[in-house]
Formats: C-alpha cells, sequence, structure tokens
C-alpha cells in the first residue's frame, strides 16, 4: 500500500507542515497571465548582486565539470579576513539555514530540547521537527524574545537555543548588553544562535551587539550569517556559522563534503571584495523603509518596528484574505500566520517603484 510510505514516516515528520515559501514571480504570472509582477515576500536585494559577484559567477562555469573545493579554501581566507576571525572558526552551508541542521546533528539527539520564542523565524521549528527533538516555544514579550522566559525554560535537556537578531518577521532585537547577561545564565553545555542574517542591515543601529565579541567571550555561542539577504545572492544558497574552532570541526564533519558550490563560493568572494555595492544596498533600503513608513502612516496602518529589510503590517483583520486579494493584482508579499500573526503580512523593502505599486494596490484592496 502507498500510504504506507507516510504512515512509517517519522512521527515529526508526519505532523510537520512543509515551509511556505514566497510565491515565485514566474508561477504568478502564469496563473494570472499577466506581466506586472513584483514580489515583495523573501526579504531579498531588490538591487540584485554586486556585478562583480555575476560575473565571478558566470567566469565559474566555465570548470563546471570539476567538483567544488570542498573546503572553500580561497572563501574561508577571504571570510576571515574580512570578519577579523581565523578560517577555524568557520563552517559554509547552502545557505545559513543549512547551518541549523548541522548543529542539530551534531548537538541534538531525538528528545532533546531546542528553545525559541513565540514568532521566531520558521525554520528554527523545522530543524527541530527533523531531528525529533522537543521544539519549546517561550511566549513573546510584546513580539519580541523574552530572555528570561527562554532562561527559564531551559532544563538539562536543552541542547539549542535560536535567537535571531534581529527576528524575522517581527524585527525586534537585543542589545549587545541583555544579551551578555542572557548568555552569563545560559549553561555551557547549551549552544546559542545567535541568526544574524540581518547583520549588514544593523551596522548603523546604536547598541546592536558585536557578536564576534559576545562569540569569544561565551563559547557556547554560534553566530550565523549569509550572502541572501544584504549581498542579494539568495539564489546561489550561500550562508555561515562563526563559531569556536571546536564547534566549527565538529559542524564540519557533518556537512555533506562539496555543499558550497564553486558559483556560489566565487561570486561570495567578489561580493565581499565589493563593500559599495552593500552600501548602495543598506541606502536603498534605508529610502525605501522611511517610503513604507510614510504611506503607511497616511493611511492609517500601524507596523512594528522596522529593521532589516522588511516591514510588518498589522491590518487588525484576517491578513490572509488581504494577502491573496494582493496576489490577484500580482504582488507578492507575506502573510506570517504561521508565526503565530495571523492579522499580520511581512513586505520586504523594495525599489521605490515597487514599494509605490505595493502601496497603491494595498489601498485599493482596502478600499482607502
Ligand atoms: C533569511 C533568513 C535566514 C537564512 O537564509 P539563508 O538563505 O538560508 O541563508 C536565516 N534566518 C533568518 C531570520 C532569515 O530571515
Amino acid at each position: 500500500m502507498v500510504t504506507e510510505l507516510s504512515k512509517f514516516a517519522a512521527t515529526s515528520i508526519q505532523n510537520l507542515s512543509p515551509y511556505t515559501p514566497g510565491k515565485p514571480i514566474a508561477e504568478l504570472k502564469r496563473e494570472l497571465g499577466i506581466e506586472r509582477v513584483i514580489k515583495l515576500a523573501s526579504n531579498e536585494n531588490p538591487l540584485g548582486p554586486s556585478p562583480k559577484a555575476v560575473s565571478a559567477a558566470k567566469a565559474a562555469l566555465s570548470d563546471l565539470a570539476r567538483y567544488p573545493d570542498g573546503s572553500a579554501y580561497d572563501l574561508k581566507q577571504a571570510l576571515a579576513h574580512h570578519l577579523n576571525v581565523a578560517p577555524e572558526q568557520l563552517t559554509l552551508g547552502n545557505g545559513s539555514d543549512a547551518v541549523f541542521t548541522f548543529l542539530g546533528q551534531v548537538y541534538v539527539q531525538p528528545g532533546d530540547e531546542i528553545i525559541a520564542s513565540q514568532h521566531a523565524f520558521a525554520a528554527y521549528k523545522i530543524a527541530a521537527a527533523t531531528l525529533q527533538a522537543k521544539f519549546i516555544e517561550t511566549p513573546a514579550d510584546n513580539y519580541g524574545y523574552d530572555l528570561n522566559a527562554i532562561k527559564k525554560a531551559i532544563t538539562d535537556k536543552t541542547r539549542i537555543i535560536f535567537i535571531a537578531n534581529p527576528n524575522n518577521p517581527t524585527g525586534t532585537w537585543h542589545t549587545e548588553s541583555a544579551l551578555s547577561t542572557f548568555l552569563r545564565d545560559v549553561p555551557c553545555n547549551v549552544i546559542v544562535v545567535l541568526d544574524e542574517a540581518y547583520f549588514e542591515y544593523m551596522q548603523d543601529v546604536e547598541g546592536y551587539p558585536d557578536s564576534l565579541r559576545l562569540q569569544q567571550q561565551f563559547t557556547n555561542v554560534v553566530i550565523t550569517r549569509t550572502f541572501s539577504k544584504a549581498y542579494g545572492l539568495a539564489g546561489l544558497r550561500i550562508g555561515y556559522g562563526i563559531s569556536h574552532p571546536i564547534v566549527a570541526d565538529l559542524l564540519n564533519r557533518v556537512r555533506l563534503p562539496f555543499n558550497v558550490s564553486t558559483p556560489a563560493q566565487a561570486a561570495a568572494i567578489a561580493a565581499l571584495e565589493d563593500p559599495s555595492h552593500v552600501a548602495t544596498s543598506l541606502s536603498i533600503n534605508q529610502q525605501g523603509s522611511q517610503q513604507l513608513q510614510q504611506a503607511l502612516k497616511a493611511i492609517g496602518l500601524e507596523h512594528l518596528p522596522v529593521f532589516g529589510n522588511f516591514i510588518t503590517i498589522d491590518l487588525k483583520q484576517n491578513a490572509d484574505t488581504i494577502f491573496k486579494k494582493l496576489l490577484a493584482q500580482g504582488v507578492i508579499v507575506r502573510p506570517i500566520a504561521n508565526h503565530g500573526l495571523p492579522s499580520m503580512l511581512r513586505v520586504s523593502i523594495g525599489t521605490k517603484e515597487e514599494n509605490d505599486i505595493f502601496i497603491n494596490e494595498l489601498k485599493k484592496v482596502l478600499n482607502l
């Protein structure tokens, strides 16, 4: 019987709903038969990657018959230099999401516990399920993480605590002193992941932690960052962990030997060599953030504080309905009921033109 195929799957996987990504632009064009489709659903960089990264990826295509450098020597050297850490502290993943899985494979056994806050980034729950771990969700504090609640939830089964700083989709974040106070009370055999997918967008934010300093102080801290957001390379799938070398050594044992492709490695190196592209991206994001905040204020809609490259809007009604109406107009955004926020939409900050289209269509759909 075919049904047996699912019956014998691990219970945690049978009960897991698949991650719903933002709909691809081509799919919506096909479905609606319309040409003007904008996607503000996956926190991608509207400017795209550095042209230098694109050239490097293209040049790498001439060598596709060869396996990638499994140790990613050149990229690790470049990253180590960029971050001022040792190459031995780095673990590369097929996206930073992959590093979460490596951590689980290394530290978590079935029945162990993983803690994350209510409204946290959805990938943590998925990682826990695939590991047959118990997922402990602590209540949020005004949409953000309640570090005291997390501390109280720690048991002798706790292996990993996930902290997205800032969090997607709520934009909430913690200062260095708050994290430092928290880390002092976390047992050193519990891994604390500081997920800094939006690190680059936080550089001018007063009080944002120097997590590398925290990592030096607390050896159980693992920082994750990515080339998917500010660097605009989401399609190449490349992210990394920064940890104590002992942790990185363990992570590198479970990583598949050729997990990061040659074009991805080449593009990432070139992206690091083009800081002005990141600076331009951040400035477009800043302008877009102001533009959207002003427009929302003008039509009387509330949103959560904006940190990162997205804005989470509280529609005070079923956001899924509005999401579908926007979709029919060729505007892809993200409903976040799966993060426990059914009245909210997460909208990635786009170019000026994209933001204008979004606001106009939103006004129409809400009859404003
Ligand atoms: C986008 C995102 C990631 C990771 O993305 P990758 O493409 O897998 O590197 C991780 N954490 C958060 C909070 C994110 O928003």
